[in-house]
């Protein structure tokens, strides 16, 4: 049997084909999100008989479909709730949607959590019980496996890890809060951050009088060796140095997976988060714990979907 993995983002949407543990076909387009959900859900359900037609194959031979979207949302009753990344969906029941339109299970998760699960069944075999997922890119992301179990929460909501408080005096999050490791940490963060500093200093940057920052500049500009966005940089590791030492407590992973831009940036850059991290972490939880990058890189989003399935029918 085949399986359906569905990934809904608020830049791409995008649908993988399923055997045996290997995405056969796949196929993309842009989410649009200013044509509104109900045409973007037409264009989801074009995108699913594209990549059957390409596969040869019929509806009555795929067992499920996993869907991966932005929180919030409510797995269980699988209703899309008004993400920020997708304006306009706001209660909306995809799960239902899908299942009426095909009379299959679909499965309905945050994206982060479902990326969580994907490592643990296509990149780990379900081999690493305890497996923490971390996402820095534009915002921060996470999901958990603990005990061999995806932890959801009463909300559906566990792991909101961007939203982890590391400094009380920190820059405002947009979730009201200050201080979270998105607002600190993400590629959004290091954009205002260094808008903020540059705007009230007198020191010298290549940075200064620049139109449109985006954090590729800033790490660029302390690559070449500029003081202001080097201690930029040096924050940030601390930062996530300081998130992911958090995690480690909460969760006693036996793996620490990252991914997105950010994480992404660079041996030179992960490297001393990681060695601040261990720095940090109690002696008796480092013993059996490794940090690795994503195995499953860009399609991580399409493997988390399709993970849902087998994971939630058994
Ligand atoms: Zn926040």
């Amino acid at each position: 049997m085949y399986i359906i993995g569905i990934d809904i983002g608020g830049t791409n949407m995008r649908v993988g084909l399923f055997k045996d543990g290997n995405m056969i076909k796949k196929t993309s387009v842009f989410t649009r999100t200013e044509e509104g959900v109900v045409a973007i859900i037409t264009r989801l359900k074009q995108l699913i008989v594209n990549v059957l037609e390409q596969a040869n194959i019929e509806m009555g031979q795929v067992k499920g479909i996993g869907v991966g979207c932005p929180g919030p949302l409510d797995p269980w009753k699988g209703e899309i709730q008004s993400p920020p990344n997708l304006p306009g969906w706001d209660h909306i029941p995809l799960k239902k949607i899908l299942e009426e339109e095909y009379s299959l299970p679909v499965f309905l998760h945050n994206d982060a959590n479902a990326a969580a699960l994907g490592e643990y069944t296509f990149a780990y075999n379900r081999n690493v019980n305890n497996l923490v997922y971390i996402t820095v890119s534009t915002g921060v992301g996470g999901g958990v496996v603990a005990d061999g179990r995806l932890l959801l929460g009463v909300n559906g909501s566990a792991a909101e890890i961007g939203h982890m408080i590391i400094n009380p005096n920190g820059n405002l999050c947009s979730c009201g809060n200050r201080g979270c490791l998105e607002a600190q940490a993400s590629g959004t963060g290091i954009v205002s951050k260094t808008k903020a500093l540059l705007q009230t200093t007198k020191e010298a940057s290549v940075l200064k009088g620049k139109s449109k920052l985006t954090s590729k500049d800033v790490f660029v500009a302390a690559e070449n060796g500029d003081a202001l966005c080097k201690r930029i940089i040096e924050e940030v590791q601390f930062d996530l140095a300081l998130g992911l030492t958090n995690i480690v407590h909460a969760y006693n992973p036996e793996m620490v997976v990252y991914g997105g831009g950010v994480m992404q940036a660079g041996e030179s850059f992960i490297k001393p988060v990681i060695e601040k991290a261990e720095k940090m972490i109690l002696p008796g939880m480092k013993g059996r714990l490794t940090f690795a990058a994503t195995k499953l890189g860009g399609e991580l989003g399409l493997y988390g979907a399709a993970a849902l399935v087998d994971y939630f029918q058994e």
